[in-house]
């Protein structure tokens, strides 16, 4: 299959290509288009062509067009579920139902629930001296850099709220996984007008020249801490805007009084949602003394019954992981943690090197301190950490530089819940984790990054304000 870029409402080759590879056994998937720096000027430029017709819009007839595109790419469920699994290599279905039908359904929820939204004017004075208006326009050109982790969902996540709002936007999907998110620009420009919706496919350094691009108005992230860095450097010159969504090192604090039962399958799913490959994972575990044999145990039982291997396989669980740099890291930090005498309750060992395959490892007997604990694991391995005093517990989950999600996990609400409001994170849950929904805030603090997705305060975040003063 051949894959083109979306300039301007046409289908575009790049002058050169670059190998996008099946994380399940290695071999080259398809050749990827190479944006040069200037088909990236063209798609700005389009992009800045679009924007006076597409923000002239009513929302009802943005909406309409948005409405379609979902129609549309449900419409072609099959191929881009199956792209996804050989892309990214996560099962077509999985554990718990959460492979690629699973973002995929997300992906189709989202731009329905996200189009549904309406910004109008707010009246905040009306009386003899004057009325006052608040009114929420768009900003232009979006540049949106996606991961590679959930490339379908996370494109639409940033693309759907700045369409609706009146911003054109240009894309770049991860270089790792830009097929899905191709064919989705495909998909749009026979729906959406020339230009509103360019996608360009290459790596960082598109990336860079996005971030400081001179037509680009705001960037949305999605990725790393360091690359988010980069990004807010080259951004300051025509004062970008930006929402950053970083890295993550998610704590789940298990408290004396849980229910071990009703929360290992919870705390399992949430820890390996994509094989650990998610933003807002469960990435740290710390149990009290009272209930953590207990709780490795359910959680052993659970991962030996699990079956790790290519994702198109019906019986995949998980698939590997999605690139070998990643693997690299993931088996790395086993390695550290082994050699600090930290206790295997299960995996740790690559059995399967014919993709990226590493099994799904459970560790205790660690602390902080260890590489493990301390790092974004990003991959099926996960530390945990026995506890006897729940004030300490809060002060490790907070001592992580990353702020993105934590959790508290009890058969006692109002006890879990103040001590999950004391966690520095912008997500906090109650006997669960990593649930996101299209109406609630979600974004990261600290080295987490800044601004939200979703709801009404994701969709702000595409506009400036402009207060409208009238006197008689
Ligand atoms: P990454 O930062 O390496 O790459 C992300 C994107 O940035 C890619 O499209 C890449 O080409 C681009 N890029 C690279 N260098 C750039 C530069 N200098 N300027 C502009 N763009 C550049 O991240 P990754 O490896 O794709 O993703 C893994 C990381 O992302 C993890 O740390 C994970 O926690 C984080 N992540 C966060 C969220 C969230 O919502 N907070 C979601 C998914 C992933």
């Amino acid at each position: 299959m051949n894959y083109h870029m979306t300039i301007n409402g046409q289908s575009v080759a790049g002058k050169e290509t670059f190998d996008v590879i099946n994380p399940a056994d290695k071999t080259v998937l398809a050749a990827a288009p190479k944006a040069s720096i200037a088909q990236l000027n063209e798609a700005v430029d389009a992009a800045k062509a679009a924007f006076p017709a597409w923000a002239a819009l009513s929302y009802a007839e943005r909406r309409d067009k948005l409405m379609q595109l979902a129609d549309a790419v449900e419409a072609a469920g099959a191929e881009l579920m199956q792209s996804l699994t050989k892309e990214q290599g996560k099962p077509m279905k999985g554990f718990a139902d959460m492979g690629s039908g699973f973002e995929f359904g997300g992906t189709l929820a989202w731009i329905r629930a996200t189009a549904g939204y309406d910004l109008p004017p707010k009246v905040i004075q009306d009386n003899d001296a004057a009325r006052i208006e608040v009114h929420r326009k768009p900003l232009g050109v979006v540049g949106s850099i996606t991961p590679w982790n959930y490339p379908l969902l996370i494109t639409v996540w940033h693309v759907i709220p700045a369409l609706l709002t009146g911003n054109t936007v240009v894309v770049k999907p991860s270089e790792m996984t830009p097929l899905t998110v191709l064919r989705f620009g495909e998909i749009a420009k026979d729906i959406l007008p020339p230009g509103v919706l360019n996608v360009v496919s290459g790596d960082g350094e598109i990336g860079a020249a996005i971030s400081s691009h001179a037509d680009i108005q705001k960037v949305v992230f999605t990725g790393s801490t360091p690359t988010g860095k980069a990004i807010m450097n080259c951004a300051a010159d025509n004062l970008k805007r930006l929402t950053l969504e970083l890295g993550g090192n998610d704590a789940a604090i298990v408290l004396a009084d849980a229910d071990v039962n009703a929360i290992a399958p919870k705390i399992f799913a949430t820890a390996f949602i994509n094989n650990g490959q998610t933003c807002a994972a469960l990435k740290r575990l710390y149990v009290h003394e009272a209930v953590h044999d207990q709780l490795c145990q359910a959680l052993t039982d659970i991962a030996t019954s699990t079956k790790t291997g290519n994702g198109m396989d019906d019986d995949t669980d998980f698939g590997p992981l999605q690139n070998e740099k990643q693997w690299n890291i993931v088996k790395s930090l086993a390695e550290d943690a082994k050699a600090r005498g930290a206790n295997f309750l299960c995996g740790g060992e690559v059995t399967d090197d014919s993709g990226y395959y590493f099994p799904i490892t459970l560790v205790n007997h660690i602390k902080d301190g260890a590489r493990l604990v301390d790092e974004e694991q990003f991959g099926p391995i996960l530390p945990i950490v026995k506890f006897g005093d729940v004030e300490e517990a809060v002060k490790l989950a907070n001592a992580s530089p990353n702020g993105l999600g934590g959790s508290v996990w009890s058969s006692n609400i109002e006890q879990a819940k103040a001590i999950a409001s004391r966690l520095e994170c912008g997500s906090a849950w109650v006997n669960h984790h990593a649930v996101v929904q299209p109406d609630a805030p979600f974004g990261g603090v600290k080295a987490s990054g800044f601004g939200v997705e979703f709801g009404e305060a994701g969709l702000k975040e595409f506009t400036s304000i402009q207060t409208v003063h009238i006197y008689a």
